[in-house]
């Protein structure tokens, strides 16, 4: 896979699970990684040492993804002092795993806000630079239950189905501008998102896992980086899975 050096990357959520994994990815292959967080700093301080550690480059920036005026007042930012956005990962989310009947009005806002009206906001104010340069990647986590959906997880599955729209509507919005804009739909990945699911929920995934296992932070970020390489500059409007066979 060839590098990334001179390109500057935003990955919203970098500082935990696979955001990290994707930062040390892309820091890794020479792209100044920009690591947005909403609210533990700590978390994304240990991610931006361990990019360093690794021989790359890259800053800690503190946004809520669903506050459209934050998400615009951090991108002027990112843009004044690095001049461009090359790559914007999409991945901040939040889930609230329970039965439709359960869930209180500030779940639903607050899960589609994060997941799919974020991924709009960071999209709109990152894009337009991209534009202008007529260069750029975008690359949105998704998820396997938005491709079969959940019991449990209804509102959570919406608004990662409505990535996989809003990803197919991008690309064709953006093709001609030299812009790509892709989905990744993980699996069962180990982090802290899922180590909150019920046990039961747990064992019937590994059950229906033709690999047998559960995947790891990394091998979402080896097909994140994939899309945001040159390597995949005929790929656009695509939705990879990266699941163990879960869904096919
Ligand atoms: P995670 O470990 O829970 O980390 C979530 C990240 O999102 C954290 O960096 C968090 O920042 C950030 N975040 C949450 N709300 C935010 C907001 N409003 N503004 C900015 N940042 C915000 O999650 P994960 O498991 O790595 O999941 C990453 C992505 O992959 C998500 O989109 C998730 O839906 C998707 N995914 C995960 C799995 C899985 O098995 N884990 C499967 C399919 C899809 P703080 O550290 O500041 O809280």
């Amino acid at each position: 896979m060839a590098g990334l050096e001179g390109q500057v990357a935003l990955v919203t959520g970098g500082s935990r699970g696979i955001g990290r994994a994707v930062v040390l990815a892309l820091g890794g292959l020479g792209a100044k990684v920009i690591i947005n967080y909403r609210e533990n700093r700590i978390e994304a301080e240990v991610t931006l040492e361990r990019l360093r550690a690794s021989g790359g480059d890259g800053e800690v920036y503190p946004f809520d993804v669903a506050v459209e005026s934050q998400v615009e007042a951090a991108v002027k930012k990112i843009v004044d002092r690095h001049n461009k956005i090359d790559i914007l990962i999409n991945n901040a989310g939040v889930t609230s795993d329970s039965l439709l009947v359960r869930l209180k009005h500030e779940d639903l806002d607050r899960v589609l806000g994060v997941n799919l009206i974020g991924t709009a906001y960071c999209t709109k104010a990152a894009c337009k630079g991209m534009i202008r340069q007529r260069y750029g990647r975008i690359i949105n986590l998704t998820s396997v239950v938005g491709q079969t959906g959940n019991a449990g997880q209804s509102i959570y599955a919406a608004s990662k189905s409505g990535i996989i729209g809003f990803t197919k509507s991008m690309a064709r919005e953006l093709a001609a501008r030299g812009i790509t804009v892709n989905a990744v739909a993980p699996g069962y990945i180990q982090t802290e998102m899922t180590a909150g699911l019920a046990s039961r929920l747990q064992e019937e995934f590994l059950r229906a896992i033709p690999l047998a296992r559960f995947g790891t932070c990394e091998e979402v970020a080896e097909a994140v980086s994939f899309l945001a390489g040159p390597g995949a500059a005929y790929v656009t409007g695509q939705v990879i899975s990266v699941n163990g066979g879960l869904y096919m």
